[in-house]
């Protein structure tokens, strides 16, 4: 089934969430069942997410996690945490964590093992930045990520999803071409096998269909055109054409 997910980052307060989820909600009801509908709103707006979305179809994500259950790590958010708010997805690796917060593979490592042991289900996020790109290093460094982001696991295809987002598409209003897309997420199944993929970078409700009509772009994540929830219900409804 494809996944439509919406990685809100720094944005919205708890009563900007209540009023977008009304919305939304509403502009819901005439999808089908064949698509899963994903919210990643800030952790302070998932208790409000939580209450509005409950008995309804679209699912709770979280940015990010701590792998550590709980403890001495100010700031940090455990997965129980996250779990006891109907959580069931968390990205782990987006290029922003990696790439602002100076996130490495080693500790993509530890979150994905600590989601799986608790039964989250995690979307990793790999992508190559500009130079990787115009150096022709593109696969290399998927492949690198995925190594290493799934260093020590047995085969988890079926258990996890991966975004492939390149860094110079995000925010960027520049998305890669769908068959540049497709080019890569073949490759990640060559690699993974079984594995659902998501593209993210610069997506919006004109270019959404022509990259879930690509073979092998299972979904989509998006970022900037999933915070108004019209052009959020137009992407997800482009997955049912
Ligand atoms: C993202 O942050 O995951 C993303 C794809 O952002 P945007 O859609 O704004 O490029």
């Amino acid at each position: 089934m494809k996944l439509i997910a919406a990685n809100w980052k720094m944005n919205k307060t708890p009563q900007e969430t209540r009023d977008y989820l009304e919305k939304f909600l509403g502009l819901m009801e005439e999808v089908g069942d064949d698509v899963e509908v994903l919210i990643c709103p800030p952790f302070t707006s998932l208790c409000i997410a939580k209450e509005l979305l409950d008995g309804s179809k679209i699912k709770l994500g979280a940015q990010n996690c701590h792998y550590e259950q709980k403890g001495a790590f100010t700031g940090e958010v455990s997965l129980d945490m996250l779990k006891e708010l109907g959580v069931s997805y968390v990205i782990v690796g987006h290029s922003e964590r990696r790439w602002i917060f100076g996130e490495t593979d080693e500790l993509i490592n530890k979150k994905i093992i600590a989601c799986l042991e608790k039964g989250i289900r995690p979307i990793l996020c790999v992508g190559e930045k500009i130079e990787d790109r115009e150096a022709g290093l593109t696969l290399k460094v998927v492949e690198s990520q995925l190594k290493l982001a799934l260093s020590g696991l047995e085969d988890v295809s079926e258990k996890i999803d991966i975004a492939y987002e390149p860094v110079w598409a995000i925010g960027s209003g520049n998305p890669a071409m769908p068959e540049d897309a497709q080019f890569v997420h073949s490759f990640i199944k060559e690699l993974l096998g079984k594995v659902r993929v998501l593209y993210g970078g610069s997506v919006n409700s004109k270019n959404a269909g022509d990259f879930l009509s690509m073979p092998d772009v299972d979904g989509l994540l998006v970022g900037s055109a999933s915070l108004d929830p019209v052009s959020f219900a137009q992407i997800v409804k482009a997955s049912q054409r």
